[in-house]
């Protein structure tokens, strides 16, 4: 039963996105081919996963009667409020950014699509902070993930994934972890599956965060906090964001989706990680670029944040945690096209577009790179060159 009435619904056409069974990026993790499939919530019309949960937010706003909704964002986000308002005639879209923070791609859909947009002298923590107080004080319908039915629209990533595969679960779902939103969405949707009896065991959860953005990882795996039936240790986390802030720590990674130090559905992380016997590992931007040059070269590509699935599944296997022959499911959040200046400088071959964007940030060679050929404008010398292509 619908949470709304039929006329309150906003859509945008979310959620036709597929799985797809990816022997090239199978091979790459080490997994037996056939057992590795990658969900592509980048065909969104938004181009990421957020449309999922946008569209039971903007429906919720539109039957509390909102006429402004506002989001902090690291791009996707603001991305897909910014749609969904440009849909409607009622909505108004302001958006918080972090200056110089954002891919490309995902500026411009905000711009693009009329939404108000604060560029914010500081990165997605702060917007984060701000939007809140901006909200509370403004009256102004809050979209973010600490919005429930955000996290309620993203469930269905997993039904789909669960219909693809003929409601067989896999052993393993692996997704990036920057807001968590999707870890917590996920745990739920599966605890609710297995308590309403359509499945009959809940695969196992591997939350992927950037080595540069690791706060997931450092306190579940090196730290030990757990959801501990509800009561977690909030002492543990507490001290992490103490010590985080006076040491003036930043989250920093090339995958701008999860560039993120202070997750906002931690509790339900756990929650999920609890339900799920989660993982949690931490990988570099190196791994995360060629992960995602794997996707490219063997599938319908992805953004960078949606590599770290791959880079996990592959660490994973690589420690024995996955199995070869288990069934493997990599979410991969956003689309191709959101960052093209991290894809071509890691394809082109040009140093300073290498040094500038990627080795700045610890990224040492682009191992899968893909460069384009310079040639004359000569036939002989073309056809010289597409000898040599084999
Ligand atoms: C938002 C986003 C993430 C992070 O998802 P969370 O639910 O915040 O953990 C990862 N990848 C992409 C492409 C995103 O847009």
């Amino acid at each position: 039963m619908p949470f709304a009435p039929p006329e309150k619904i906003v859509t945008i056409g979310e959620g036709q996105t597929i799985l797809q069974q990816s022997s090239a990026v199978a091979r790459y993790c080490g997994i037996d081919d056939g057992r590795l499939f990658l969900q592509y919530e980048g065909l969104n019309p938004s181009g990421s996963f957020k449309d999922n949960g946008m569209t039971a937010a903007v429906t919720h706003a539109n039957m509390v009667g909102a006429t402004q909704a506002a989001c902090a964002s690291t791009g996707n986000t603001s991305a897909s409020l910014a749609i969904f308002g440009s849909c409607t005639n009622w909505l108004e879209v302001i958006v918080f950014v972090g200056s110089g923070k954002i891919a490309y791609g995902k500026l411009s859909q905000a711009l693009d699509y009329g939404a108000k947009t604060i560029q914010l002298l500081g990165d997605f923590d702060d917007a984060m902070q701000r939007v809140r107080e901006v909200c509370a004080q403004a009256g102004i319908y809050l979209c973010n993930s600490l919005n429930p039915f955000r996290l309620e629209g993203q469930k269905a990533i997993i039904y789909r994934v669960l219909e693809s595969l003929a409601w067989e679960p896999p052993d393993w779902i692996v997704v990036p972890g920057g807001n968590l939103g999707n870890c917590s969405a996920f745990g739920k949707a599966l605890l609710e599956l297995k308590d309403l009896g359509l499945i009959d065991r809940i695969p196992r959860l591997a939350v992927i965060n950037a080595a540069g953005a690791n706060t997931l990882h450092e306190l579940y795996e090196q730290k030990g906090l757990r959801w501990n039936g509800g009561r977690p240790d909030v002492a543990v986390r507490d001290d992490y964001f103490g010590e985080m802030e006076s040491a003036g720590r930043r989250a920093a990674t090339l995958a701008s989706a999860i560039e993120i130090n202070r997750p906002v559905s931690l509790s339900k992380a756990l929650r999920a990680l609890d339900a799920c016997d989660g993982v949690v590992r931490e990988v570099s931007d190196q791994a995360i670029l060629d992960g995602k040059a794997q996707v490219g070269a063997g599938g319908f590509g992805c953004e960078p944040a949606s590599g770290a699935s791959v880079a996990g599944a592959k660490l994973l296997r690589e420690e024995g945690v996955i199995a070869p022959s288990d069934r493997v499911v990599c979410i991969l959040t956003g689309h191709q096209l959101k960052d093209p200046n991290v894809t071509v400088a890691y394809h082109s071959g040009d140093a300073d577009d290498f040094d500038r964007l990627l080795r700045a940030r610890g990224v040492q060679e682009a191992a899968h790179a893909n460069q384009p050929v310079v040639v004359e404008n000569d036939l002989e010398k073309i056809l010289e060159v597409v000898a040599r292509f084999d």
